[in-house]
């Protein structure tokens, strides 16, 4: 009657000698998935897992079943049986298989799915951090590394430097807005290649740059910045009107502690110097310092945005 049930049910049990694995019964599923013989479970395992020891099976008790999963095929459809074998009595052990393919099947998925998202994440991630012209990190980027320098206490030096293209719109009526777009992603290459891993580079607006120099003070990042204005403005670009041009830009630097802790603050002086730097000839580097923005008589300069440019 209990075997009758067991068959009904589909299930895969069987119960076999503890000692000689010689079958007492085993459900027409056991025979149909596994075979006649409950030892074929364990030429199975050994096949599919070479660590298995038998020993550890034939010490099983009802408090420590042994289980294991098992790859089989029913019918033709491949399943994951998850085996089970316990004490039965004295001299008799139980094998009960489940079936977990559905299981299995949820658990592949949510891991797919869990890789998925996060291999999206990354590449959103990736995208909110970079400018998509140039390849180069975008303002939230520099923003977000900047803040991450400042909070360790430890990290007391560094310089920034704002570039700003020299008459660029300019540059945009002669050759056309396409032609712009490329001389940004040559400006952004070229810098990129001669900057060291001391430096953040970022595009933080339309032909507007920052570089943020952790280790220097603001004259090496002044000595630095003033090379690569000298690299740029001596490289001839091909125009699409089968002439040469050439770029320039002019920087404004100021100094970590020195001149402000937080990123607006240095960014704001910063900009003070790079327009004192545009209203006194552009193509320069000019290291913010309060004198610059002192007039004659003394009274201070507020905003050198509004000097004519
Ligand atoms: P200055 O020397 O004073 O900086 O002069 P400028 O012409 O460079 O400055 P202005 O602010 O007057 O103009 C900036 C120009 O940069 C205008 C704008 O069309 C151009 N620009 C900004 N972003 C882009 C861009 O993504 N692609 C192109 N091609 N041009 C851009
Ligand atoms: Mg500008
Ligand atoms: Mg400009």
């Amino acid at each position: 009657m209990e075997l009758e049930l067991l068959n009904r049910l589909k299930l895969l049990v069987a119960i076999c000698d503890r000692n000689t694995l010689s079958p007492i019964y085993s459900t027409v599923k056991f025979k149909a998935m596994i075979g006649e013989y409950p030892e074929t479970i364990f030429k199975l395992f050994e096949v599919q897992y070479k660590q298995f020891s038998r020993q550890e099976v034939f010490a099983v008790d009802v408090n420590t079943p042994y289980s294991f999963i098992l790859q089989l095929k029913d019918d033709r459809t491949r399943k994951a049986i998850k085996i089970t074998i316990s004490d039965y009595n004295e001299s008799h052990l139980m094998i009960v298989g489940e079936d977990i393919t559905e299981l299995k099947k949820l658990e592949y998925s949510l891991k797919s799915y869990a890789s998925i998202m996060e291999k999206q994440e990354k590449s959103l991630r990736k995208i909110a951090y970079t400018d998509s012209l140039t390849g180069i990190a975008n303002r939230r980027a520099m923003f977000k590394r900047f803040t991450e320098y400042a909070q360790d206490e430890d990290n007391i030096k560094g310089a920034i430097c704002i570039l700003d293209i020299d008459h660029f719109k300019q540059f945009n009526d002669t050759y056309g807005h396409t032609f712009g777009d490329y001389a940004l992603k040559y400006f952004a290459e070229k810098v990129s290649s001669v900057l060291d891993d001391d430096c953040y580079f970022a595009r933080i607006g339309g032909e507007e740059f920052c570089i943020f120099s952790y280790t220097r003070d603001e004259a090496e990042l002044n000595t630095l910045i003033s090379s690569v204005l000298n690299l740029i403005k001596n490289c001839d670009i091909h125009t699409p009107h089968q002439t040469m041009t050439r770029i320039s830009f002019s920087a404004g630097i100021t100094e970590y502690k020195k001149h402000g802790t937080t990123l607006n603050e240095l960014l704001s002086n910063a900009d003070k110097a790079l327009y004192f730097a545009k209203a006194t000839g552009r193509c320069r580097v000019i290291s913010f310092s309060t004198k610059l923005f002192q007039k004659s008589d003394d009274t201070p300069i507020s905003n050198f945005r509004e000097i004519e440019r």
